[in-house]
């Protein structure tokens, strides 16, 4: 058996990934490609974290912004990112793989409460742990929550599933002359404001020297390749 690169994984999807072709909610055909890609990577024999953000559903400054507390408005959102997980969770369990939902915000009737050790435990058996809602905690994003994950996790490496192959000069959809970052610094991403991933993010990453991935969500087969360290993807670290 060839020696893995990664032995333990931390993945972070956007809600916003899952709308396949739509504008809003999940796309059955996008969560389930997202599904085969997880599984395919699970079956190497990695140990796989997932965390889905909220986008698709609700986001709490869109709230805020329409009049609504932030802080309720962030409930909302925290609980989008729990029918995220149940989503993936049921189509990760179709491609044959055990899986656990760890909700920050408990509710015992449809998943566990996030406990670390029994995350530890769960990823230790081969079983996905998809980290629902968020910190827990208004005002954060998932981009945290995914970096807070990794780092509490061991995991080696974060990775950031984008609607691209990773960290471009500038938007590569808008600008022809874009280029794609093999390697930066985090610094560089703070530095130079890359709208990749939030700053608390990043920042949390680079003091706990956790490196982070950034690589297309949407292209079949790309994070088996990631994990293998082939095809297009830009490195943070
Ligand atoms: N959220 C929160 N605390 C967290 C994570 C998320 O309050 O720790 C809320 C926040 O309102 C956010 C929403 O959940 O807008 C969905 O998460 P996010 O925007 O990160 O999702 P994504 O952009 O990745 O789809």
């Amino acid at each position: 058996m060839t020696s893995l690169r990664y032995k333990r994984v931390l993945l972070k999807v956007s809600g916003e990934a899952l709308m396949g072709p739509g504008n809003y909610g999940l796309d059955a055909n996008t969560v389930n490609a997202i599904a085969e890609d997880v599984s395919a990577v699970a079956k190497l024999g990695i140990q796989v974290g997932l965390v889905i953000g909220g986008g698709n559903i609700f986001r709490g400054v869109s709230g805020a912004a329409a009049g609504m507390d932030r802080a309720q408005a962030d409930g909302m959102g925290m609980l989008a990112t729990v029918i995220n997980a149940l989503a993936m969770q049921n189509a990760l369990e179709k491609a044959g793989v055990p899986v656990r939902v760890q909700s920050a915000i408990p509710m015992a009737s449809l998943c566990e409460p996030f406990i670390r050790r029994r995350a530890v435990r769960h990823m230790e058996k081969g079983r996905v742990v998809i980290f629902a809602a968020g910190t827990g905690n208004p005002f954060f994003t998932t981009d945290t929550a995914a970096a807070l994950r990794a780092a509490e996790m061991g995991c080696d490496v974060l990775l950031k599933g984008t609607q691209v192959d990773g960290v471009y000069t500038a938007d590569p959809r808008k600008d022809p002359l874009a280029e794609r970052y093999e390697a930066l610094t985090y610094h560089d991403m703070l530095a130079r404001d890359l709208a990749v991933m939030d700053a608390a993010a990043i920042s949390l990453a680079r003091e706990n020297k956790l490196p982070i991935i950034v690589f297309d969500i949407h292209e079949p087969g790309a994070f088996t390749a990631v994990m293998k360290g082939e095809g297009k993807f830009t490195t943070v670290h």
